[in-house]
């Protein structure tokens, strides 16, 4: 059980089921990916450890980078507005592999989708350790998925409840009432 100030967290996935997932998605990456030196893009802070683990298994040359993706309300009217920061490379012509904690909604990887095929890049796939199919709102073309999960809360391994939780090895989720 983990408590983050007032909620209860119940164990969801383990270490060792995560490990063995991220093992499995990086050896499909080395066959992908094979002569092709892509670009890692780990999305923060959420993609953290997800993207860190996954390196490991990687035996394909490949260089990395992060981006953040900050949320702002820029007038009422127009909504949330989402800026990508801290991508410093030249993306054009290279091959990327976004990599993000978790695919609720879809919106954040779309914008994030978006901006970076401006910069006319060669490819873009996307990795993302845990997927909500429920939540989805837009089309996404999900290349390695890790776990397809049901619309719960989660927390743990990179992903935070109010700023905290990211620090722990395994995943948990919202104890339901
Ligand atoms: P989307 O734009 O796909 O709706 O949401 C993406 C972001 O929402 C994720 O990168 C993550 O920060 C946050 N998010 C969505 N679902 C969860 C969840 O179950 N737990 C946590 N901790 N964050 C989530």
């Amino acid at each position: 059980m983990l408590t983050i100030l007032d909620k209860t967290f119940v164990p969801f996935i383990d270490r060792d089921t995560l490990q063995s997932r991220i093992a499995e998605l990086a050896e499909q990456i080395n066959r992908d990916y094979a002569n092709r030196r892509p670009l890692i893009v780990g999305v923060l802070n959420g993609a953290v450890l997800f993207t860190a683990d996954l390196l490991k298994n990687l035996t394909i040359d490949c260089e990395i980078t992060f981006i953040r993706v900050a949320s702002y309300d820029k007038t009422h009217s127009t909504g949330q507005i989402k800026q990508i920061l801290g991508l410093s490379e030249v993306i054009t012509g290279r091959d990327l592999i976004v990599i993000e904690d978790i695919v609720d909604t879809g919106l954040t990887m779309q914008e994030v989708l978006r901006q970076l095929n401006e910069k006319e890049p060669a490819s873009i796939a996307i990795a993302t350790l845990l997927f909500k199919p429920a939540a989805l709102q837009t089309p996404l073309d999900l290349t390695y998925v890790g776990f397809e999960i049901d619309n719960q809360f989660v927390v743990g391994y990179g992903l935070d409840y109010d700023g905290l939780g990211r620090n722990t090895q395994a995943i948990f989720v919202l104890e339901q009432p």
